[in-house]
């Protein structure tokens, strides 16, 4: 059955009647554009500082949109939104480590996940982010096709020993494993990498995950070159489809440097690109599993309708619906209501690492016209019928 996304007893049964306030009070801040940029310049100058803030942050952005500081904080919220329907995806979220030990430290976790993602119904894959296990330089320098020296040749081997043991692992355990996409231009290099891991351990059932970023008016042709290598050399492409969060970096950096941007030209193209990937996806659904990351209901009603008409079941396994922790419960709740598999990225750790994470996110809800006045529209909608309003 097509859900409907404006069930809001649906969408925010888990929520108190004070979490339905704080919401509401946090999109009508980050609503407003300004008061973002300067919220973001000050909360990251406290925070280089070493005011305190981390309350005030924890109380705001971050309660809202992470599942706590560590796993077991997470815990009991997978546990409340798997009695809905809603699986988990936990997400190491720690960005901008330089270090070895960092990355060593980013890989632990994620194998630990894996053990975690065996034993839990609740949470069907684990996931990571290329530029955890490694730094972005090395990414980029690859990607650029220069040459490396020899220290730099070992730091590379050193991430691609993190890619192998984590992917590895999840083959073992037979558990599913996401690898999150980045800036374009480190984004080649990681590619290479998820392929190499695709080939080896996607051969009887799809294990790896790469990310295709449809904003990207490239990546149709690289979909479909992937697919034919896949047909020939017998692997399962795991395709995890977003529209891509990093658009006003890479516009601005196609700028300073006066090369094409990657991106399209619009946001109706950015749609139709991710439309057509999905579409060619359903195509192909016997190399293909599908992980739609979105919160853009006409995208999701869109695989639906494809998925009726080739009567694919609501709960097969090849198709999977995913939000982020925060956004758009009127799309998972009632996803999961009408039997779609339904999943969050609940993102998680130390408030400070995570705070790059959560100013994307604040300036996506600012800079995507109506996404939060859709939110708003919602989260009053149920105040509403709460007789919450005052
Ligand atoms: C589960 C999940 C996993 C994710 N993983 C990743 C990831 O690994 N890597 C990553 O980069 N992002 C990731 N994202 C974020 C995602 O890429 C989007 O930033 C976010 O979901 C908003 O897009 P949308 O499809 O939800 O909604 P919409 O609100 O319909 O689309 C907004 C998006 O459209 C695009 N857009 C907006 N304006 C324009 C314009 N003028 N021209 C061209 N394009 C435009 C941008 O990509 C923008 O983010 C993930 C999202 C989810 C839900």
């Amino acid at each position: 059955m097509r859900p409907n996304f404006e069930n809001t007893a649906i969408a925010f049964e888990l929520k108190s009647d004070s979490q339905l306030e704080r919401a509401y009070f946090l999109f009508k801040l980050i609503s407003n554009e300004p008061l973002v940029r300067i919220g973001t310049a000050v909360t990251n100058f406290a925070i280089k500082a070493h005011l305190p803030v981390e309350g005030l942050i924890r109380a705001t952005v971050f309660d809202h949109f992470c599942g706590g500081v560590n796993e077991e904080d997470c815990l009991p919220i997978i546990d409340n939104m798997y009695g809905n329907g809603v699986c988990s995806i936990l997400d190491y979220s720690a960005e901008g480590k330089e270090v070895d030990n960092q990355f060593d430290f980013a890989m632990e976790k994620t194998l630990d996940i894996l053990d975690f993602v065996k034993e839990k119904d609740a949470m069907p894959f684990a996931v990571f982010k290329p530029t955890g296990f490694g730094r972005f330089k090395l990414f980029e320098k690859i990607s650029a096709g220069s040459e490396l020296n020899e220290n730099e040749k070992a730091e590379w081997g050193r991430i691609v020993n993190r890619f192998e043991k984590v992917c590895q692992k999840a083959h073992n355990l037979d558990v599913a494993l996401l690898i999150d996409a980045e800036e374009s231009w480190m984004q080649d290099a990681a590619d290479d990498l998820v392929l190499e891991m695709m080939r080896k351990y996607n051969k009887e059932k799809t294990i790896v995950f790469n990310t295709f970023q449809m904003y990207r008016w490239d990546r149709m042709d690289y979909i479909k070159k992937l697919y034919e290598m896949a047909s020939d050399q017998g692997f399962k492409i795991g395709a995890k489809v977003v529209r891509g969060a990093y658009m006003e970096k890479e516009n601005e950096r196609a700028n300073d440097k006066g090369y094409e941007s990657p991106i399209c030209k619009s946001k109706q193209e950015t749609d139709k690109n991710f439309d057509a990937a999905i579409a060619y996806m359903m195509e192909h659904l016997d190399q293909f599993t599908i992980f739609a990351g979105t919160h853009n209901e006409q995208s999701t009603l869109k695989l639906i309708d494809l998925m009726e008409k080739q009567g694919v079941p609501t709960n097969d396994e090849r198709i999977w619906f995913g939000q982020l922790f925060g956004m758009s419960d009127h799309i998972t709740y009632n996803l999961a209501a009408n039997g779609y598999n339904s999943v969050k990225y609940i993102p998680y750790g130390p408030v400070k690492d995570v705070m790059p994470y959560l100013i994307r996110r604040a300036e996506e809800n600012t800079s995507v016209a109506g996404q939060t006045s859709r939110e708003l529209a919602l989260i009053t909608k149920e105040r509403k019928r709460r007789k919450l309003e005052d």
